[in-house]
């Protein structure tokens, strides 16, 4: 089904691409501070993993994300898998993945991925996906397969899976729920205030009820925001507050960056003292773990979250 198409509650998701967004803030660029500069991946355990994705020619999000802890994350046993195909009917205003008419979809990924965990002798996978808003089951089948076949092919291995909203298909998400994977993550990406701008189709409250409902099924969860934005420290505060509502257990901050000029531009690049103040806020105000820092992506330190 087109997301344009004949669903009516698809049509309303789609008011505004990204270039449209971004006509309405042209503040100039900021220059990127020195606590933002990355040094290149090295390690044994890395150049080990290096070696085999060339070799098998294996697709990680970590790569063609151009994530800056590849490195650290691969050298700990953990990389992060894109699922469900390269192209999103969703247009957040900060995200690279390409927005469009997704291909249709491939039965055999589930299995795909499963092989590359076990060559990759990966301890602590990351799975994600684009959001597949045009399916009915969200694309929910295809990411409780691959949970599946990653458990069948790699028993010790643990999974995080960092799903969509399915908006708000709760038979969706109770695939997710029914195959248990270690730990769930779902990001609010910004503070209440910016979620229109920031991740047009999505909406904050249905997020936090993902996360409720991701709880009372016995999960443990996670979530993330970026910042540099536009929030207030007020704001970050109280999305902090509804997170530990919801029952969170695990919450990641880091520095936005833009990945483009036509994405959404940085408002501020926020100082590693500050983020060490949400860290401790964060803990104080009850989550279990917090990762803050400006290079702190949503799947940094993700084999730490399992406890
Ligand atoms: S839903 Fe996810 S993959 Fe799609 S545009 Fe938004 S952040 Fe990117």
């Amino acid at each position: 089904m087109d997301v344009n198409g004949s669903d009516p509650s698809n049509a309303l998701l789609i008011p505004m691409n990204k270039e449209e967004i971004i006509a309405e803030d042209r503040s100039p660029r900021l220059k990127k501070p020195d606590w933002l500069r990355v040094k290149l991946p090295t390690g044994k355990e890395y150049l080990h993993v290096r070696k085999l994705v060339d070799t098998h020619k294996l697709h990680t999000i970590c790569e063609s994300g151009n994530c800056p802890n590849m490195g650290e994350c691969w050298g700990a046993g953990t990389a992060t898998f894109m699922i469900l195909g390269n192209i999103c009917t969703r247009s957040c205003g900060f995200c690279a993945v390409a927005t469009g008419r997704p291909l249709a979809i491939d039965e055999k990924e589930p299995e795909r991925v499963a092989e590359s965990v076990k060559l990759m002798n990966v301890k602590h996978c990351v799975i994600t996906s684009v959001d597949r808003d045009e399916l009915k089951d969200g694309g929910s089948m295809i990411w409780a397969e691959t949970v599946r076949a990653i458990r069948r092919a790699s028993p010790q291995t643990t999974m995080e899976t960092l799903i969509p909203d399915f908006r708000g298909q709760w038979e969706n998400l109770q695939r997710i729920i029914d195959v248990h994977p270690e730990i769930v993550s779902h990001n609010l990406e910004t503070v209440r205030r910016l979620t229109r701008q920031v991740r047009i189709q999505a909406k904050y409250e249905r997020s936090l009820e993902v996360l409720k409902r991701l709880k009372a099924g016995g999960m443990k969860t996670k979530s993330g925001i970026m910042l540099g934005l536009g929030e207030t420290q007020q704001e970050v505060l109280e999305t902090m507050d509804d997170l530990v509502a919801v029952g969170l257990d695990v919450m990641t901050l880091g520095q936005y960056l833009q990945p483009t000029r036509k994405h959404l531009p940085v408002k501020e690049f926020i100082h590693p003292d500050v983020f060490a103040f949400y860290k401790t806020e964060g803990l104080r105000k009850g989550l279990r773990y917090v990762e803050s820092g400006p290079l702190v992506r949503s799947s940094y330190h993700a084999e730490k979250h399992l406890f």
